[in-house]
């Protein structure tokens, strides 16, 4: 090597091994070497016993996959480049033309989009159809029915369905089923083991939110018991060249250790803006399925609710009719820490105004009509966000 930049490049220099420390290192690549050619054919990159390729894994990715397949009580994870991706993923895998999907009207809106758009024109159908009615869902699976999306609580409007009969139904008709479980986060309830001898096939997880924790990575996670089924998942992510940034992994590693006392966090500060919310005249509703009047209260209580139970950090009201969007709006702009924007699991309390006619089938028959506020708790005081949403209902009510 008679050239420095060989030299650089090819360096001998290589650190002792054994280093530990409390956060694990963070390996990037494209390309990964191998000894040998023989070495390079011999390595399979379908499990994790060897690296081919960066964008099958290196030790970071791997460390991220099996902690949260963990957290979910799993045994198998992929990680995508966004919750939504993860959604996408578990639809292109295992569907085929032809074939038809179930998702809750409740459903978190964008992938009900995609299957109202590319699937559709793909030749895959889907249905819509009640999460407060097991029957409703029985009544829609058909010979074509492949998969069936559950999620709870419901994105926005927080219904919490009855999870154990709905996999029931699922499995005697033999279809997949697969829970978003962005709000549970793994913390609230157990999705592979509901109890009854019941469990979803897969989850997705938007790491995005809870695990992140911070409001600046996008991350999704698709999780699984069974082998075979993450093989098939595994092929298309591996077809799809969904790949995430290292520094992003690091990122989730990081706050993972800290989720479960921020999910809690998050749950008490929900919890008492919501009682204190069901106290004003301004709001004709509030959503969240730890109230005892909120729809499906009693199937959170029986999966999430030992003790105090658990719930995260997001609720809704339905503001009295009497005002109108516009005043809603002007309220949502009058708060000062509650900040606009979508998405949640950070530490800055959120606000977004929904028009929920635009977003369901049919207007759920438990709510009053109105226009949706979600609130979302990031982890300021309590105290600081009640006098928020005070200064801010003054606003609504002068208005
Ligand atoms: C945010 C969210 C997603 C999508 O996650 P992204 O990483 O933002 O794509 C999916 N499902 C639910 C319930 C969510 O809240």
């Amino acid at each position: 090597m008679n050239h420095k930049t060989t030299g650089l490049i090819h360096h001998p220099y290589v650190p002792p091994s054994g280093f530990e420390a409390p956060q694990p290192g963070v390996f990037k690549a494209s390309t990964v070497y191998f000894p040998s050619v023989a070495a390079m054919r011999r390595t399979e990159w379908k499990d994790k016993t060897g690296y081919t390729y960066g964008l099958h894994g290196t030790p970071t990715s791997y460390l991220l996959e099996e902690r949260i397949a963990t957290l979910e009580g799993g045994a198998q994870c992929l990680l995508a480049p966004s919750g939504l991706a993860a959604i996408a993923l578990v639809c292109l895998s295992l569907l085929k033309s032809g074939d038809e999907v179930l998702i809750p009207d409740n459903a978190y809106g964008p992938a009900k989009a995609l299957l109202r758009s590319e699937f559709r024109d793909w030749g895959i159908t889907h249905q819509v159809y009640d999460p407060m009615d097991p029957q409703d869902l029985a009544r829609r699976i058909g010979p074509q029915t492949r998969l069936v999306w559950l999620e709870a609580a419901g994105s926005v409007t927080l219904e919490f369905p009855d999870l154990v009969e709905q996999v029931r139904v699922c499995k005697a008709a033999s279809v997949s089923c697969a829970l978003d479980n962005t709000w549970g986060a793994g913390l609230a309830f157990n999705a592979f083991d509901l109890g009854a001898g019941q469990g979803v096939d897969l989850t997705i997880h938007a790491l995005t939110k809870y695990p992140s924790g911070g409001g600046d990575v996008l991350m999704g996670a698709v999780v699984t018991r069974d082998a075979a089924l993450h093989l098939r998942l595994k092929l298309t992510h591996m077809r799809l060249g969904l790949g995430v940034g290292m520094n992003d992994v690091e990122t989730v590693l990081r706050s993972l250790p800290s989720m479960a006392l921020r999910y809690a966090a998050h749950d008490r500060t929900a919890r008492a803006l919501a009682r204190w919310c069901q106290a004003r005249s301004e709001f004709s509703q509030v959503l969240h399925p730890a109230l005892p009047d909120s729809q499906g209260h009693a199937h959170w209580k029986a999966l999430c609710g030992d003790g105090e139970g658990r719930a995260g950090g997001l609720f809704s009201v339905i503001v009295h009719e009497r005002f109108s969007a516009a005043q809603v709006d002007a309220f949502c702009d009058a708060l000062q820490l509650f900040r606009i924007g979508y998405s949640w699991g950070g530490p800055v309390s959120l606000v977004v105004p929904y028009d929920l006619a635009t977003m369901r089938e049919r207007w759920p028959v438990a709510l009053a009509r109105g226009t949706l506020v979600r609130f979302s708790t990031g982890l300021e005081a309590v105290e600081d966000l009640q006098a928020d949403l005070a200064r801010a209902l003054a606003v609504l009510a002068a208005g």
